[in-house]
């Protein structure tokens, strides 16, 4: 009898208990809302778990429609005109327009009229660029539709008509070119717009050193060509790649090497700063 009071007396006492417990609970999930100061240290980072005093990303506006450039982005070409590039010749940028047919929403290299530069230089990007090859099918392997972004007028990632186009492997689209062939070929029929979305990681030099190679990541039409991977150097054609000692930040040029390349919807992002931001 003694003992099924004393069961009643603890269970009554228990029920008492719930709702401050409730409350305690409710309290301190209001409490941890925006972080705790009481957690582990992350290994190797100057903050807690859910750390109360991380700095929250700052907020960037996207369009509805996806591949339209977000609100931090620097549009290159936005469908009028070249006045964001500049003539470019042996990968170097020179002071003269760029001459290459606008129309359309669309500009168009013309056969013997150059590369085209940036006038502005960069170092870590994404870039958004979407190209389409001439409809009307001339030449074969490297002489179909060939052009070819160059970032900081050495490092090529290949556009090319790769649409039942045989060519070696490393220079067919999507390829780093010389270096690293694309893991897929999702390249679109020809006179049908590709889309490029890419991460470019610029070298990095301590004077004629180099500390850190650089690295590509590239989509294209959705699809992953290439996760991170490390550049071998400068692009050579029918060479060993190697890297020479170059500036932080320069010109990213679009290569003319049989014209009527089209593009448009072209923007970057730059990065800097953003593989380590809380160092
Ligand atoms: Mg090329």
């Amino acid at each position: 009898m003694k003992k099924i009071f004393a069961l009643a007396a603890l269970a009554a006492f228990t029920n008492a208990q719930e709702p401050a417990k409730q409350a305690n609970k409710k309290a301190d999930s209001n409490a941890h809302a925006l972080g705790y100061d009481d957690t582990p240290m992350l290994p190797g980072l100057p903050y807690r778990v859910h750390d109360i005093k991380r700095p929250h990303p700052r907020v960037v506006e996207t369009p509805p429609q996806p591949g339209d450039p977000p609100s931090d982005a620097i549009r290159l070409f936005d469908g009028k005109d070249l006045s964001q590039w500049t003539a470019a010749r042996r990968r170097n940028a020179v002071a003269e327009p760029a001459a290459w047919k606008v129309e359309n929403g669309y500009f168009e290299a013309i056969p013997g009229k150059g590369d085209i530069a940036t006038k502005e230089a960069f170092g870590d990007i994404q870039l958004h660029l979407e190209w389409r090859p001439p409809a009307e099918v001339h030449g074969a392997s490297q002489n179909r539709g060939n052009s070819g972004i160059i970032f900081q007028g050495r490092y090529e990632l290949q556009i090319l008509d790769s649409y039942q186009n045989p060519t070696y492997a490393d220079g067919q689209a999507g390829a780093i070119y010389g270096e690293w062939p694309p893991l897929v070929n999702p390249v679109h029929k020809p006179g049908e717009w590709n889309y490029y979305d890419v991460v470019f990681e610029a070298p990095k030099f301590e004077g004629d050193k180099l500390v850190k190679p650089g690295f590509l990541t590239v989509f294209l039409n959705g699809v992953l060509l290439h996760n991170r991977k490390e550049i071998m150097g400068i692009t050579a054609h029918a060479q060993l790649p190697k890297y020479t000692p170059q500036p932080a930040e320069d010109f990213l040029i679009l290569q003319n090497h049989n014209g009527s390349e089209r593009f448009r919807n072209i923007w970057v992002r730059r990065l800097t700063g953003y593989d380590q931001p809380e160092k």
